[in-house]
């Protein structure tokens, strides 16, 4: 038993091109037309299988086929169909449409299951227009309150509530978790650690542990043709020095760990004066959380180091910390073994970027199905797999939601 893989193409082509501008890839931000466009396909073909579609009060979109025991606990399996600004063909959108072509092969043959399958698409994953993205499935996994979802803004000062009603997709039924049988999801591996290893499944036991901190350097302004060198307290030497470091963090404690700065905020940001004072972001990710821990403490230390030596002062703030968010093992091992099954190779591995799985992992057992991307980018226009993959990982799908689901006839 297969999927159809050119009816998967056709529905994933059919989505792509809403919000398609030529040269500049897909753009569905959450809550815009866009999405309002490519929400409506998937509740038509929803529809079309004769499953019942509910809509919640965050916006998220169930499309429920029924179970021999209805009462049984379901399979959930789905994604999200928002994309960053200029986004890509697969990003979301393809778990949910392999989720859809599962419903719609198991149609084909007849075949169905004692649990119930349920097709998700969580609302607002990205978090480009209401940071911090995640938002429809932390509230049905009971993480955060729908009235958190409702008072996020976007830049222009609108809110999620007002614009979730907008696009016609405020449901009446609570956004809550029911107890889930199993959460599947299929997603595109968004780095080259599955590229690079050669194999067509990556099976992740789980999402790093993350921790976003800023970093405040204090020196003193002075002027930048009469003041010394040596009497300088030059805040962005300083932090040059830190910054250098955080980047070498890796180096030292395995290769495992990602560490970045993306941001820096300098005063006065003046030409001529020396700088008085630098905040910038470091954000550390790592499988294993102590050695997340012993890298931040360490860091913080030379930080001290430098600033002494710069004659600045130098504070960290943890803004967020998360410990890793470990998948369930029999049912990792279980899409491992079915991708062998199927003939693929596969790869294990953490997964860096954060994804829908990351909230339902702390509520239900959950496994994920990734696949390669070409040069492993994402977020991006160019965002592109070889489609074998692509077929390859929606089959291991259908398969595992067999398993999971107790197909009978
Ligand atoms: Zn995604």
């Amino acid at each position: 038993l297969r999927i159809n893989g050119a009816r998967l193409r056709s529905a994933l082509d059919t989505v792509n091109q809403v919000g398609f501008v030529p040269g500049h890839g897909r753009t569905r931000l959450a809550l815009s037309d866009a999405d309002r466009d490519a929400r409506n396909l998937l509740v038509g073909w929803l529809k079309d299988l004769g499953l019942e579609v509910v809509v919640d009060d965050v916006g998220n979109i169930f499309g429920k086929r029924r179970g021999h025991d209805d009462r049984l606990p379901p399979v959930l399996v789905g994604s999200h169909i928002d994309t960053v600004k200029r986004g890509g063909q697969y990003d979301g959108v393809l778990g949910v449409m392999a989720a859809l072509e599962v419903i719609r092969s198991l149609e084909d043959h007849g075949i169905e299951t004692d649990r119930p399958i349920w097709v998700v698409n969580w609302c607002e994953e990205e978090g480009t227009r209401f940071p911090p993205g995640l938002v429809g499935s932390a509230v049905w996994s009971g993480l955060r309150t729908p009235d958190w979802a409702y008072g996020l803004t976007d830049s222009a000062g609108l809110r999620f509530g007002d614009e979730l009603g907008r696009i016609g997709y405020r449901g009446e039924t609570p956004a809550a978790a029911c107890p889930v049988h199993a959460y599947l999801e299929v997603h595109v591996d968004q780095g080259v650690v599955l590229e690079q290893s050669g194999k067509t499944i990556g099976v992740p036991k789980g999402i790093v542990g993350l921790r976003f901190a800023t970093m405040h350097v204090e020196g003193r302004a002075d002027h930048a043709g009469g003041m010394q060198m040596v009497q300088r307290h030059d805040a962005l030497c300083a932090a040059a020095e830190m910054i250098l470091q955080v980047n070498a963090l890796p180096n030292r404690f395995g290769a495992d760990m990602v560490t970045t700065v993306g941001e820096m905020h300098v005063r006065p940001n003046s030409r001529f004066t020396v700088p008085a004072s630098v905040d910038f972001a470091v954000d550390i990710r790592c499988w294993d959380d102590d050695l997340a821990l012993r890298a931040w403490e360490e860091l913080n230390e030379f930080c001290e180091a430098a600033a002494r030596r710069r004659i600045c002062q130098v504070s960290g703030e943890t803004l967020l910390f998360t410990g890793r968010l470990p998948f369930d093992q029999s049912l990792t091992s279980m899409v491992e073994a079915t991708a062998r099954e199927l003939g693929h190779t596969t790869h294990p591995m953490a997964s860096g970027a954060s994804h829908d799985a990351a909230n339902l992992c702390q509520i239900a057992p959950t496994a994920m199905i990734l696949v390669p991307l070409i040069g492993g980018r994402s977020h991006v226009p160019e965002e592109e797999t070889s489609w074998y993959d692509c077929e390859a990982g929606a089959n291991v799908l259908l398969q595992c939601v067999l398993k999971s689901g107790a197909a009978v006839s």
